[in-house]
């Protein structure tokens, strides 16, 4: 058990999932599937003025939607799986302060009633001084008798880490190789509040320790905040875990990703229609490089594939067109069966058979590059379309269209357009009107379509049928004159 490696996806559930948050939680499956190891998900919602319960579905939701099956922690607003719970961090503030209270025993933590009035106070010296702020320790200095009083008079309070002067703080990061940081930077900072909630960089040490974490995964906005728990660690006397900061993701600019840059919630793709598999492939690139440079990879292959020795350090661009390249291979590779399930739910309603509706679908299947685009490449098929603008001006060039129109309409009427015998009955229709080549074609596409151009006449034409051919023939040539 005690080799057993655990990795931790700990999201706090303020919003819609960020697709760089969806990125750890993916590399860390990863590393848990290389590995043998376990994976396991905790809700850090301490912050409870942006904590909702909507977002920790989301967070669920997200998972789910990647496939990203985790094995132990939070599954739902009862449901948890796992020996080291309770697995939201709200549900753990008692273990949190029988912590803080045996820190604040061994005085490597101590109460500060510093009201914020004062602490903004020595902020603005600090400004003025042109030096970065640092807590005075003003508090550390109180006595016995004074911290008695001020606790029973319920005055409110923070508990500070007293931080050791001058001393390096070493680790290693599995992505980025050894860091240090010099303790001069930190002052003595803040771990819990007087109301009993503790703030992040305490809670997530004594979760990481309790519930046996090996690896911290996570990203590289974490790396500074390294130091301070390396020292809460130490403080406890607990063995420090390994650590992996992974990098920013950048929009194609390299400017931190944003909406400008396209989508950055992973459920926004889901909702686009966008494929699991697809998304969960181009999101293992997002810092990853595979040794064999090839990019289009199964999901068994990446799990044979990912190293974390592999993961770069410098930003990954998230790029919405190369993942709608990827989403456009994986739509065509998909077994016919898988593909029009997926489509069918995003064909608008019509009366047309189910069979029709399919027909449709595989025909217009090498254009769709996610699902959502679905209705617009349908719409041919599906919806009477007017004439537009630049079709009515080639139209008005053509000769005798309304003429060619009319016998075609009457070639119609007396047979049904099929596969096998639309040329001849758009050559008879021709006859009927002399003429020929693009005289011939154009005005029926017009008249069909609305639209100068388009899908192959022979593909059109018989997935309508004479009946809708006629119809959207006759509402056209009357609205065109
Ligand atoms: N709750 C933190 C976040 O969402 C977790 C950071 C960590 O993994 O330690 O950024």
């Amino acid at each position: 058990m005690s080799d057993t490696i655990r990795v931790r996806f700990a999201p706090s559930p303020t919003g819609y999932m960020h697709i760089g948050n969806a990125r750890t939680a993916l590399f860390n499956y990863l590393f848990a599937k290389k590995t043998g190891g376990q994976f396991i998900l905790r809700i850090e919602d301490t912050d409870q003025e942006r904590s909702t319960p909507e977002a920790v579905r989301v967070i669920v939701d997200s998972l789910k939607w990647l496939g990203l099956d985790w094995d132990e922690g939070y599954f739902g607003l009862s449901e948890e799986k796992g020996e080291f719970g309770p697995y939201s961090q709200m549900k753990r503030l008692s273990i949190y302060n029988e912590y803080l209270d045996k820190l604040i025993s061994l005085k490597k933590a101590y109460y500060c009633f510093c009201t914020e009035e004062e602490i903004e106070i020595e902020r603005q010296k600090a400004v003025k001084a042109g030096t970065p702020y640092k807590y005075s320790g003003k508090c550390k200095k109180l006595g016995e008798a004074e911290l008695k009083d001020k606790l029973s008079k319920k005055e409110r309070f923070v508990a500070r880490f007293a931080v050791t002067d001058n001393a390096l703080v070493k680790f290693n990061d599995l992505v980025r190789g050894p860091v240090e940081f010099n303790t001069k930077e930190i002052g003595d900072f803040v771990i819990a509040r007087s109301d009993g909630i503790p703030i992040y960089n305490f809670a997530v040490v004594i979760d990481d320790q309790l519930m046996k974490i090996t690896h911290v995964i996570r990203g590289e906005d974490h790396l500074s905040n390294t130091p301070r728990q390396v020292l809460l660690y130490q403080a406890f006397g607990f063995k420090l875990p390994e650590f992996a900061h992974l990098s920013m993701i950048l929009g194609a600019d390299r400017s931190k990703l944003s909406k400008r840059h396209g989508e950055t919630s992973l459920l926004a793709y889901r909702d686009k229609g966008y494929l699991p598999e697809a998304m969960f492939n181009y999101m293992s690139l997002l810092g990853w490089y595979p040794k064999d440079g090839v990019e289009l990879k199964t999901k068994g292959e990446i799990f044979k594939d990912f190293d974390i020795k592999d993961v770069g350090h410098s930003g990954s661009i998230f790029d919405e067109k190369k993942l709608t390249w990827m989403n456009h291979e994986y739509i065509q590779k998909l077994p016919e069966e898988s593909y029009i399930k997926y489509s069918l739910p995003y064909l608008v309603k019509t009366e047309k058979s189910e069979d029709w509706k399919k027909d449709v679908l595989r025909k217009i299947r090498t254009g769709v590059k996610f699902f959502s685009q679905i209705p617009g490449l349908a719409s041919i098929y599906t919806e009477v379309k007017a004439v537009d603008e630049k079709a009515a001006n080639v139209w008005s060039g053509i000769n005798n269209a309304a003429a060619t129109i009319n016998a075609f309409i009457e070639v119609l009427k007396a047979n049904e357009i099929t596969k096998e015998n639309c040329k001849a009955l758009i050559a008879e229709a021709g006859k009927k009107a002399g003429v020929k080549g693009k005289d011939l074609f154009m005005p029926i596409r017009i008249a069909i379509t609305g639209a100068e151009h388009g899908d192959e006449l022979a593909n059109v034409l018989p997935a309508l049928g004479s009946a809708e051919c006629v119809k959207r023939m006759e509402t056209n040539l009357k609205n065109i004159k």
